[in-house]
């Protein structure tokens, strides 16, 4: 199936299913487990997790737009999906119908759902799930006490909306070993909710990240929304050391690798430049390979002359800049490389790994954003294979 791919990615649902169970051993059994698939999964392929969602150990999707609770629902998941980021006017009606709940972030959001759920023919669902976002401290999304319980009047009073949960979000409980702030932000988050949840105990609410409930169990309360650890990254290695210092076993293992094939393999002088820019001068006489993946599948540009690629379980550092579809490396010191032959660009391959936080630290940037830029149009298949 892979033989006629230049280039392609495969996740391990193994390590997927894995990492979760990491989550899950970390927060009471009432507390829901949502794993987040913004961001096309991290770069995993969405419709390829949601369809092999119901095998996971999870509750709940969250995705960021409508859009993406569309595919999720496309590609097979019936079961709940919150959206997290903002939702349009215009995208109400539809929410409704994907049977979604969707995250109010202020009042004029709230007066905009509203509208939409009045006017028009009546929806025959359920009422629509509303999720208030509370500001805290992150000054991102959110709304004030104020502001809150305005909402909270309104939603009330509306029969075709329902308060299913408050949220928050933590500012930099990655960023940092020290938890004041979050702490700080938790107690407001508290302050604003207690009451509420002590009235209407079946309120849904959340508050915490990979990285809070690696860290900071009291975070936990009735669901976790977990994306980068999922996928087998620590949010940071602030994240990784706070974790093992509370005395921690769990393991995360990355699910995604990232392969192409070798194009060409060439000889090339010593002295000779290579590449746009003659950027770069060999200084031996180099065996090069060529491969058919650049910047626009998502090897970044910044990796020209300092990334590397795996073969045969050797690194294999770029040569010259990395253009849009095309990238050279120097394979003098790996042995017979052949055309055809494959190459790690993101995974394991012998004793070597490259991952996204390696990649991502070569160019000033995080796993995250790595993982996230990974082309949409590269194939993704699940191993083992999910047919
Ligand atoms: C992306 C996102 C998450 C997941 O964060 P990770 O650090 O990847 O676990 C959780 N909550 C919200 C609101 C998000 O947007």
């Amino acid at each position: 199936m892979r033989d006629d791919l230049l280039q392609w990615i495969e996740v391990d649902l193994e390590a997927i299913r894995s990492n979760l169970s990491v989550f899950r051993g970390l927060v009471p059994d009432t507390t829901q487990l949502m794993m987040v698939i913004k961001a096309n999964a991290y770069g995993h392929g969405l419709e390829l997790v949601a369809r092999n969602a119901s095998a996971l150990p999870i509750d709940v999707l969250g995705v960021h737009s409508l859009q993406e609770a569309e595919r999720a629902r496309q590609a097979g998941w019936a079961a709940k999906i919150y959206v997290l980021g903002y939702i349009a006017a215009q995208q109400v009606r539809r929410a409704h119908e994907l049977d979604v709940d969707i995250t109010i972030v202020d009042e004029t959001m709230l007066n905009a759902v509203v509208d939409a759920v009045t006017t028009g023919a009546a929806l025959e669902n359920q009422p629509l799930r509303c999720h208030l976002k509370l500001e805290t401290g992150t000054h991102r999304q959110g709304m004030s006490e104020e502001e809150a319980a305005r909402c909270i009047r309104r939603i009330d009073e509306s029969p075709r909306l329902t308060l299913a949960g408050t949220s928050m979000h933590f500012a930099n409980i990655e960023d940092t070993t020290d938890q004041s702030y979050a702490r700080r932000q938790l107690e407001n988050f508290c302050r604003l909710t207690d009451r509420l949840k002590a009235e209407r105990p079946e309120l849904v609410r959340h508050t915490a990240c990979s990285a809070a409930a690696l860290t900071l169990g009291e975070t936990a309360f009735d669901l976790i929304r977990v994306g980068i650890g999922a996928y087998g990254y620590w949010p940071s290695r602030e994240t990784q050391v706070t974790f093992r210092n509370q005395g921690h076993t769990g393991n995360l293992r990355p699910a995604l690798t990232w392969k192409a094939r070798i194009g060409q393999v060439r000889d090339i002088a010593s002295g000779s430049y290579i590449g746009y820019g003659c950027s770069e001068r060999v200084e031996r006489d180099t065996k090069m390979a060529v491969l058919p993946v650049g910047y626009s599948d998502g090897f970044d540009r910044g990796l020209s002359r300092v990334g590397h690629v795996l073969v045969r379980g050797r690194r294999a550092r770029v040569l010259g800049r990395v253009c849009m579809n095309i990238l050279m490396v120097d394979v003098t010191d790996v042995g017979s490389v052949e055309p055809e032959e494959e190459v790690i660009l993101l995974g394991r391959s012998g004793d070597e790994t490259i991952d996204a936080a390696e990649m991502g630290a070569l160019i000033q940037t995080i796993s995250y954003e790595v993982l996230a830029r990974l082309s949409q149009a590269v194939d993704r298949f699940a191993v083992p294979n999910d047919g």
